[in-house]
């Protein structure tokens, strides 16, 4: 009952704040490559974004622009749909909230992060792990490459998976969780010790920021005093700011060959990064300018997202009892 896609690829992006280049560089470029080599479902999780507190017109504006910014990037090869257009994420993790424990979500890191400082907390903060259970084990995939922060969900997506199959009988394909190649990992500007975020710092660049907005971003980059011949080179302890714009650089094919001035660094930075961003910035004007084709990718990729979910929750209603 339970085939492994050994070849299958899920992905989800949530749409709280706006993508980062840490975004565009550490997840979108390596998803743009995974086309080639799998079959990739790609979604944009509005769910899970009804954890915290949220603005509906807010949420609304960030699906549509992430809708626009995943095709902008090149996604086209792959199926993409919005995790709410596909209702077997919400049954099937009412079905896995039926063999999860409270016991066992409250033991997840990032609930008891987010939960410290709240006297009271939405309940799906709690039971988000248990939707991300159901995205992952409705496509059935053999592995998930998961970063250090998401490896005690993946965790939980096993016992969950192998619990059920126990209990009901061998429905889900209990995934592996994978470590995925080391990507580029891209700090923040003004904050070089800390991850580029969604939030609309100072320090970060947004994929869709115009050429001077990315200048004035990275004209303020924090750099050190050293004015020394050697000043512009890589040293992630001493050098964080520095090194971080080597990074970037490299990341988006510059060169820092001959480099001797921070100043010089930032103009090669400033040009490597508007070279890799651009293309990207007026593909997604026109897509938004009239949103048809985005509208159909969507609709298309939602319809193949249930298609393919579809038999994976009806043996799970049907091993359960319902
Ligand atoms: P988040 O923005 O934390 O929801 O992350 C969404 C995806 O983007 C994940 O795959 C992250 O690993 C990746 N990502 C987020 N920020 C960065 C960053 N600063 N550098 C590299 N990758 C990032």
């Amino acid at each position: 009952m339970s085939v492994p896609h050994s070849t299958r690829r899920l992905s989800l992006l949530t749409p709280s704040g706006r993508l980062s280049l840490g975004n565009y560089l550490g997840a979108l470029r390596p998803m743009v490559a995974q086309q080639r080599q799998a079959d990739c479902f790609y979604g944009i999780s509005d769910l899970h974004a009804l954890t915290v507190a949220h603005d509906p017109a807010a949420l609304r504006a960030a699906t549509a622009e992430q809708a626009a910014i995943l095709l902008a990037v090149g996604l086209e090869d792959s199926t993409l749909f919005v995790q709410s257009r596909v209702p077997a994420h919400s049954q099937l993790s009412y079905l896995l909230e039926c063999v999860a424990t409270t016991g066992e979500l409250g033991r997840m890191i990032q609930f008891k992060t987010k939960a410290r400082d709240s006297r009271s907390v939405r309940t799906s903060l709690f039971t988000y792990p248990v939707l991300m259970a159901a995205d992952i084990l409705l496509y059935r995939p053999e592995q998930v490459p998961v970063g250090e922060d998401q490896r005690q969900h993946v965790e939980l997506t096993r016992d969950l998976a192998q619990r059920f199959n126990q209990a009901y009988g061998p429905v889900f394909t209990v995934p592996e969780a994978t470590t995925p190649p080391v990507g580029a990992r891209v700090m923040d500007l003004t904050d070089p010790t800390t991850k580029m975020s969604k939030s609309r710092a100072a320090g970060s660049i947004g994929i869709l920021d115009d050429p001077d907005t990315i200048r004035r971003a990275i004209s303020r980059a924090v750099t050190d005093s050293d004015t020394g011949p050697d000043a512009v080179r890589a040293d992630r302890e001493a050098k964080p700011g520095v090194t971080n714009l080597l990074e970037i650089l490299a990341a988006c094919g510059g060169s820092a060959e001959g480099l001797t001035t921070y100043g010089a660094l930032k103009r090669a930075v400033t040009d490597a990064v508007v070279a890799e961003l651009d293309p990207v910035r007026k593909r997604y004007a026109d897509l938004v300018a009239d949103r048809t084709h985005v509208t159909d990718v969507y609709e298309r990729g939602s319809a193949r997202a249930r298609e393919v979910t579809e038999p994976v929750l009806a043996a799970a209603t049907a091993a359960i009892g319902l």
